[in-house]
């Protein structure tokens, strides 16, 4: 049995999953190395926090990946094409992972044979030497920034972000011009937003970053002791309707031309998105579906009873706002 000391110095989590890419479907490796953590870690809705360690050597941290690696090889015939480094914080914060392990990651992941390699972080650490030397140890990065919302009201009163739109412009501008591709995460549906208004907050926020490379829809989901957990409780929010992500996906997709992603975390649960219950797992797996082909007709008939209810939570939760809750 490892002890707690053993455990801290493992990686916090890792799978193998798909994604699109190059027209397809492909293998995708995903690590989450245990660092010290975001630094910000005050986010409404995030519990990433608890995942954190304390600070190791740069050999451990290094170790980590190669475990993940060693274990995911074990599990998957198939070779990864694309490769997702996270830390549930910031690839570019020298504190949780210093440059020389950056550099000697990215050169192990060239090594594996990966196309691709996804990596996230907040904006204040997004500079150009910091991309910069990363691209020329691996030429295929991607930089997932955490945007949320194109609105500086909602991020900044109800996520609690700590950064504004434009501190994300100057970082998507660093990723581009070091030329790296650009993803960026927006939050369907944030606490103290109706169903309605979360739906047109997305919406809005996709035309504003159309520039990106790849967005992705994260339907917010209750993680534990979190500040939207306590809201959950109280009954004052309600996860995403998947109604809601589908029209967005749809929506978006109208004006969007780059690689449109969802991946209903906890979807069906009464904690991720949902629908009535009997429609979830369907309308979550088309979701996943969209997510790997960016093809909107598996949307095509899905319907079920509680679209009505739906529709009549968009038309008429501003009103009752603060009352429409379903978790018993
Ligand atoms: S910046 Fe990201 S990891 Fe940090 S608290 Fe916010 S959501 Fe969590
Ligand atoms: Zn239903």
């Amino acid at each position: 049995m490892p002890n707690k000391n053993n455990l801290m110095s493992l990686p916090t989590n890792f799978w193998a999953e798909r994604d699109f890419f190059d027209g397809r479907a492909a293998r995708s490796f995903v690590v989450v190395l245990r660092t010290t953590g975001c630094r910000w870690r005050r986010c409404t809705m995030c519990g990433y926090w608890q995942e954190s360690g304390t600070p190791q050597p740069p050999e451990a941290l290094v170790k980590q990946f190669e475990f993940a690696i060693h274990k995911l090889k074990g599990r998957c015939a198939e070779s990864p094409e694309i490769l997702k480094i996270y830390t549930s914080g910031s690839f570019f914060d020298d504190d949780e992972l210093p440059s020389a392990v950056r550099l000697e990651i990215l050169k192990k992941a060239a090594e594996l044979g990966v196309q691709k390699v996804v990596v996230e972080s907040r904006p204040e650490f997004i500079t150009p030497e910091r991309v910069g030397e990363c691209v020329e140890r691996f030429a295929g990065l991607e930089v997932a920034i955490g945007l949320e919302t194109s609105d500086d009201f909602v991020r900044e009163k109800f996520i609690n972000k700590g950064f504004s739109f434009k501190d994300f412009l100057r970082a998507a501008k660093v990723v581009k011009s070091e030329e790296a591709c650009l993803r960026t995460y927006l939050l369907m549906k944030p606490p103290f937003l109706t169903e309605h208004a979360a739906l047109e907050d997305v919406v809005r926020s996709a035309r504003a970053v159309t520039f990106s490379d790849v967005l992705s829809l994260n339907l917010c989901n209750v993680q534990r002791n979190t500040f939207l957990e306590k809201l959950w409780w109280e009954r004052h929010y309600r996860p995403p309707w998947l109604w809601s992500a589908v029209e967005a996906l749809k929506r978006i997709k109208e004006f969007y031309e780059g690689v449109l992603i969802s991946d209903p975390v906890g979807a069906g649960s009464q904690r991720g998105a949902h629908n009535c219950g009997r429609c979830d797992k369907k309308v979550a797996a088309a979701i996943r579906r969209f997510s790997v082909t960016q093809d909107l007709n598996v949307f095509a008939e899905m319907t079920c009873d509680c679209v009505e209810q739906w529709l009549k939570i968009l038309e008429l939760e501003e009103f009752v706002f603060g009352v429409i809750t379903d978790h018993d």
